[in-house]
Order: C-alpha cells, then structure tokens, then sequence
C-alpha cells in the first residue's frame, strides 16, 4: 500500500545498520514523523534543509534487502546512502579510518561449479557499483568530517578516507586468521577488499535492480580479527553516531549545492 500523503519531494533514505549508528540523526529530524512497516521503524523529516527518509538495515544480507526495498516501493525514495561500521581488512585500514565503496562483492555466495564462485547466479555479475556522484559528494564530506577538531577527542588524529571494494557476507569476521584466509581467497580472484560488513552488496544489488543510485560509507570499527569482537562495540558506543552525524551534515550541504 503506497503512502497516502506523499512527500511533495522525493526523499532521500539515510540508511544505518545499528540502532547506535541512526541515534544522533533521528535527534536532528526537523518535523519528524514515524512510520512502522514490514516490522521496522522509518523516520521521515527534514535534515538540513533535505527531505529524508531514515531506517536502519537492521543486521545481514536478507535484512538489508528488505529495508531497502520498502525504502523503494513504499517511500519512494530515489537516492540511497548508508552509513555504518566495518572490519578493516586493507593493509593500513585502520579503526577510524572511514571507506566509501566503489563496489561490493559477496564473499559468502560459492554456487560453483554451477557459476563462477563469488558470481551472484543469473546476474551474470560479481561486483555490483556504486553510484559515482554520490560516492564523490560521501568522499568529500567524509574528508570534510575528518578535519573536525571533535574527531580528535575522540583519539583518531591520523584518520583517513580510503575509496575501494568492500566485501559483505552474514558473518562477523572476528579472527585475524578468518580475515587473512577470506582476503587472500578474494585477492585471488582478483578482488581487493578494503572492509568487511554484513549489508552493503544486498543494499547495492536491490538497487541496482530497482536503478536506484546509492553510496556507502562504512568507519572502520575493528580489523576484524581476534579483538573484535571487543573493539567493535567499544567503537560503536563511543564513536559511530559522532561519525554519522559529522558526515551526513557535510554531505547533505554538499547535495543541496548541486
Ligand atoms: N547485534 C550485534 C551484532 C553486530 S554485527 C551488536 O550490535 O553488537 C556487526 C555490524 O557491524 C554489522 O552491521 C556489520 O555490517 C558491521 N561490522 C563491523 N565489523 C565487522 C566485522 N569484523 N565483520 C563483519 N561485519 C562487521
């Protein structure tokens, strides 16, 4: 069932994995206006001076897919851009650095021998892309956002925006030796993975069978080996929103220049 009252502009989708991650975003909603559907809670209001439409992914593959294909169908939103968390497996990928994607690959999809192994099967397609202009707009707001002084209390001097691969699979990587054999596999098939999360390749193959643009930044939480499982909730209790909430500011500014 569409909405009734349609928003007048078409909205943007800020989409976040954890509910840590969404917090300080919903707090800055100008008119903010709840919506339930399919079992999860969508925000709609104005985020400096842009109409938008927050959810959250919630955890894994088939998650991420439904919540972006409600952000479609009954938000009817045409621009996707997720922030969240990841595992940094690039060497010199480091926790608080921040990845912007240029494409996805799933490391956990093998229907070989049938299809090529990582090949999402009838798509004839491995790595699913980002949409260029807004990875741009993500890249510079994400530099933007790393020069903030408040980044600094926060302990990541020495942060930076790296542009690449990231691989998504519904496993939280949290051993150095899972993370090295998972690396080693995709490099040798020619990938070259930056992070690793769980939702970004299934937001990017709805999108892209809906033609929906879309961009993805992921902060690096952990290294996705044996502290982890650690690191990664003492970053997201701490640090992610102030991320979120830092970037998202400069990307929408950028946006309503364009
Ligand atoms: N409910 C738990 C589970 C979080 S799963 C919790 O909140 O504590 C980890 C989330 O962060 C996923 O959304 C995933 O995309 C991302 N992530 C961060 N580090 C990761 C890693 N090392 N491996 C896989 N996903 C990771």
């Amino acid at each position: 069932m569409p909405l009734t009252s349609a928003p007048a502009i078409t909205p943007i989708a800020i989409l976040s994995a954890l509910p840590q991650e969404q917090r300080g975003l919903i707090e800055l909603l100008h008119q903010p206006r709840k919506v339930h559907h399919a079992s999860r809670d969508f925000w709609l209001g104005d985020l400096h001076g842009q109409s938008v439409v927050l959810a959250l992914s919630k955890i894994g593959k088939v998650a991420a897919a439904t919540t972006t294909t409600a952000l479609i169908e009954r938000f009817g939103v045409r621009r996707i851009v997720f922030t969240g968390v990841a595992g940094g497996m690039g060497q010199g990928v480091k926790v608080g650095d921040v990845v912007v994607a240029t494409d996805f690959v799933q490391h956990d999809l093998d229907a070989s021998p049938l299809f090529p192994r990582y090949e999402v099967p009838l798509y004839g397609k491995t790595r699913f892309h980002c949409d260029a202009t807004l990875s741009a707009l993500l890249f510079e707001a994400s530099s933007k956002a790393l020069a903030h002084e408040s980044l600094a209390t926060h302990g990541f001097h020495d942060a930076c925006v790296h542009q690449g691969l990231i691989a998504s699979g519904d496993r939280f990587v949290s051993s150095a030796e899972e993370s090295r054999s998972l690396h080693d596999l995709l490099a040798d098939a020619g990938h070259a993975v930056l992070a690793v999360e769980m939702e970004g390749a299934a937001v990017a193959q709805v999108c892209m069978d809906y033609g929906v643009p879309f961009a993805v930044m992921r902060t690096i939480s952990d290294r996705a080996d044996d502290s982890a499982h650690v690191d990664f909730p003492d970053f997201v209790e701490a640090t992610a929103s102030r991320y979120a909430h830092l970037i998202i500011e400069r990307f929408l500014n950028l946006l309503s220049k364009k």
